[in-house]
């Protein structure tokens, strides 16, 4: 049952093969069978799991249908649930019940979704590698020496070793793609403003966005359609309607154009890499495609700029941890100063520590306009790039991350290192524009991702592109050994 796919579990759920009850049990067996060699998850939701079960199944019965009614998923540990421990990863909130569910998490429970845990993260969602996690690193399934991508590894990691056939994440810089090329999966990083932040904590603000990671495209396609749409309740929620993604899946690819930018081919690209990307796009011109070469030229600037806008954003947005209202208090304070100094030292992370300091120094006065203003008018630049190159082309495509997962601990002296691996990524949360990371092969047994990028609120397209590649390939079907 666990090599079942999202719309594999909703055909086999309308046709009473099996209940949601039987598959949420024999999931969580799985889970407490394997997860100790992955660390995947931070917590467990086995009772509301089996009530959310047996309340889909008593809807199926009802006549009901849709989708994700009893299907098995869990969250990234930033979303909030309500009565549940949410920690974002982090010592910080290892005790903070959230007093109400996210919108993601709300929607998707309406929807008939059963929530089986909450997965383990990158600390408040800093990373690639899922190595600055409180609770530990995720290790990667199909190489339990390697990292599975952050910031959304455990996820990932869950997923790909068939714990579960799909999971909620997010992507400040590339947090649902990467981790997705790393373990071999197909994740979906919504247009900026697709997707309601209510809930979601958040990292840096203007780049954070929820959405998909799944094995397949037709599966993305089914958990995006439970998370999109408006929410009132996040002031930077798009008010746009949703398409129907399943529909999309099947459009024909006669004349799609595709850019392929010289930038992405630079030196620090895997070469084997760069073969595996071209090879994808042998592939969809067989179905039709016609491909360009394109430039971006700014995205060379886009990592330092990125690495100002996002520590700036989290300092700000991390100042509320301090000790009173919210998570982890140091013992015995001398005095208000000492309480938010040691609460903040003890609770928070090196990783984390690092951001809000770099962060706070981008802001303060003298700095602003050399670093914060600065890397504003980049990312103008950058958006502005990808407008030039939308059009002339209907889709952008290139290798997800320039390497494959590396080894556990082997960038841990260097963060600088981690950082240039999100060069593909974080252009796209810079302009906003919607992104999915695709399985295109395999190199020394590690999985590596093609990047598909398309204008705003082209989800669709980004799914259809997927969709058909994977109707024409089967590297999204290969499973990890031992999994
Ligand atoms: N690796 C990037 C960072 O550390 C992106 C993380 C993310 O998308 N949450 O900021």
């Amino acid at each position: 049952m666990h090599q079942l796919t999202l719309a594999e579990i909703a055909r086999g759920l309308a046709d009473k093969k099996f209940s949601s009850e039987e598959l949420t049990k024999a999931l969580l067996a799985r889970i407490t069978q394997l997860d100790p060699q992955l660390n995947s998850f931070i917590s467990l939701t086995e009772d509301l799991a089996l009530q959310q079960a047996k309340a889909a199944d008593a809807r199926r019965a009802n006549g009901e249908n849709g989708a994700l009614l009893g299907a098995p998923i869990a969250h990234k540990d930033l979303f909030c649930t309500q009565g549940i421990r949410t920690s974002c990863g982090s010592k910080m909130l290892d005790n903070f019940k959230a007093p109400y569910d996210a919108t993601v998490v709300a929607k998707l429970a309406a929807a008939g979704a059963v929530t089986l845990g909450k997965t383990n993260m990158d600390e408040f969602a800093m990373g690639s590698a899922n190595e600055s996690s409180y609770y530990g690193a995720v290790k990667n399934p199909w190489n339990l020496e390697h990292v599975p991508g952050g910031s959304s590894g455990g996820s990932a990691a869950a997923v790909a070793a068939r714990l579960l056939p799909a999971a909620t994440a997010t992507d400040t810089g590339g947090s649902i793609r990467q981790p997705a090329a790393f373990t071999n999966l197909t994740g979906l990083k919504p247009t900026y403003g697709r997707v309601s932040r209510w809930g979601m904590i958040a990292y840096a603000s203007s780049l954070d966005q929820g959405g998909p990671l799944a094995r397949t495209a037709e599966d993305c396609a089914i958990l995006l359609q439970g998370m999109a749409g408006f929410d009132a309740n996040d002031s930077t929620s798009i008010d746009e309607p949703v398409p129907d993604y399943s529909a999309s899946l099947n459009g024909s690819l006669q004349g799609l154009r595709i850019g392929v930018p010289k930038e992405y081919f630079s030196a620090g690209l895997d070469p084997r890499i760069a073969d595996l990307v071209m090879a994808s796009v042998e592939e969809l011109k067989k179905l039709g495609a016609v491909v360009k070469e394109i430039s971006l030229p700014n995205m060379q600037h886009a990592i330092p700029a990125y690495y100002v806008i996002a520590p700036a954003e989290a300092s700000s947005n991390l100042s509320r941890f301090d000790g009173v209202r919210f998570g982890y208090r140091c013992e015995n304070p001398k005095n208000l100063i000492d309480l938010y100094k040691r609460s903040r030292g003890e609770g928070f992370g090196p990783e984390v520590q690092r951001r809000i300091m770099v962060g706070a120094y981008a802001l303060s006065a003298g700095y602003y306009d050399a670093y914060y203003l600065k890397a504003q008018k980049i990312r103008r630049l950058v958006k502005n790039d990808f407008m030039a190159a939308f059009t002339e082309v209907d889709i952008i495509l290139g290798p997800t991350t320039p390497n494959p997962a590396w080894k556990l601990g082997a960038k841990n002296s260097d963060p600088v290192s981690a950082y240039l691996e999100d060069v593909y990524t974080i252009t796209a949360n810079l302009a906003g524009l919607p992104g999915l990371s695709m399985p295109a092969g395999f190199v020394d047994g590690l999985p590596v991702g093609v990047q598909l990028l398309a204008p705003y609120f082209q989800e669709g397209r980004l799914l259809n592109v997927a969709h058909q590649y994977q109707q024409n390939t089967d590297w999204h079907t290969r499973t990890p050994t031992g999994f």
